[in-house]
């Protein structure tokens, strides 16, 4: 897979503000917020999108979704939150790294566009 500005944030190529950071998933604030809070919770091994994720991927889904329910509890998200994965052109995926958004802070609406 070739390389993206995630995998760049990863090495600490690019800055990015870290949330989190272990051996398989690092955290970081998106650089235009859509929400008051707006993390981006990514995988460090480079796999394309969700549609990609393998049965081997299975401990690592567990860990990225798990990680995000802990970060919404520290970041006080106590009214709600939206857990989001773009996935190709049509999902609106511009960064073909898996990542998920963690929106919270506001009301967000239903559907979205
Ligand atoms: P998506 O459109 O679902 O692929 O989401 C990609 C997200 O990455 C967008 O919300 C961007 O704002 C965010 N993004 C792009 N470059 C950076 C960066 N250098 N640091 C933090 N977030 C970024």
């Amino acid at each position: 897979m070739a390389e993206t500005i995630f995998t760049k944030i990863i090495n600490r190529e690019i800055p990015a503000e870290i949330l989190h950071d272990d051996e398989l998933a690092l955290a970081f604030r998106d650089i235009s917020p859509q929400a008051p809070v707006h993390v981006l919770i990514i995988p460090k091994e480079p796999i394309e999108s969700l549609a990609t994720l393998q049965t081997e991927h299975q401990a690592l889904a567990g860990h990225l979704l798990l990680l995000a329910a802990k970060l919404a509890r520290q970041l006080g998200l106590t009214n709600g939150y939206r857990l989001v994965t773009n996935i190709g052109s049509d999902g609106g995926q511009s960064v073909p790294h898996l990542h998920f958004h963690l929106l919270g802070g506001r009301e967000l609406s239903w559907p979205p566009g």
